[in-house]
């Protein structure tokens, strides 16, 4: 898996603190921008954020390049609303090539591998035949959810912090949860401030998912190893 933050607003956290500011003040957010130092914009991105008034943090953008994971993951991505995504098209790209994602739970267990292994086999080795015959657009209904995709996201930062609270907890599958962590990673290092307590739910106080809690609560701001974004999710996701 490839996680690479394309591109983002310009000063992200700046422009996101004067916006806020301009609601309260006579200045405009020009002037606003100019003026505020890292201090005055974490003041005002915390208070704001605090507050609910959630819309100044839509002003800044992220886009990232997600590389050689799943179609399982990229179904759950695009179940979240607020996004423009552009994904490698099964309808133009030749699938010719095996290429699929080994959950680690198979990686781990020789003989789901064999059988695993055996299974993409079959089917492209079907999806092969069949392209010969019937355009690719057709011929890609044997393949399987574990083929590789490259997918294209770009989110503003309220819709990354909602991404983080779900895709970085443990209840989201493994697969999902590691790319949502390199991607918290990537938006970081461009917006300190504002992605400073993005991460899942219990980075910001108790668990909120109720009796499916996994027991495990991350440490505050602290990013888990590969290993630990590897654990199994608690309940399954379709
Ligand atoms: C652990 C886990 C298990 C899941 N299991 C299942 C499952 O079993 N079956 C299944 O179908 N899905 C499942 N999902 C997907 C889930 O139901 C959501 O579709 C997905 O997480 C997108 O989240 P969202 O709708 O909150 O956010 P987004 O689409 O990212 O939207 C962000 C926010 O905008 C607002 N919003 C967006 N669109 C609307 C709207 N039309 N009306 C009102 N408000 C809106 C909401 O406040 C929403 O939270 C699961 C997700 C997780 C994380």
């Amino acid at each position: 898996m490839k996680v690479v933050l394309l591109n983002f607003t310009k000063d992200p956290d700046r422009i996101s603190a004067a916006a806020a500011q301009s609601c309260y003040s006579e200045k405009g957010a020009s002037e606003l921008f100019e003026t505020t130092t890292d201090e005055k914009a974490k003041k005002m991105i915390k208070k704001v954020v605090g507050m609910g008034h959630l819309s100044v943090v839509e002003h800044a953008y992220f886009t990232f390049s997600i590389e050689g994971v799943s179609r399982s993951l990229t179904h759950q991505l695009v179940r979240h609303r607020i996004a423009s995504y552009s994904q490698q098209s099964q309808r133009y790209v030749s699938m010719d090539r095996s290429q699929f994602v080994l959950p680690p739970s198979i990686a781990g267990d020789p003989e789901a591998r064999k059988l695993y292994k055996a299974a993409m086999d079959e089917s492209w080795k079907a999806y092969r035949e069949l392209a010969k015959k019937v355009p690719k657009e057709d011929a890609r209904y044997v393949l399987p959810n574990a083929c590789n995709t490259n997918i294209t996201v770009t989110m503003n930062a309220r819709e990354l912090w909602h991404f983080f609270s779900l895709r970085c907890c443990r209840r989201a599958q493994w697969e999902i949860r590691m790319m949502a962590w390199k991607m918290l990673a990537e938006a970081k290092k461009a917006a300190p401030i504002l992605f400073e307590d993005a991460g899942p739910g219990c980075f910001r106080g108790p668990c909120p998912e109720g009796e499916y809690a996994c027991g495990r609560p991350y440490k505050k701001g602290q990013m888990p190893s590969e290993e630990e974004m590897l654990v199994e999710s608690g309940k399954p996701e379709p």
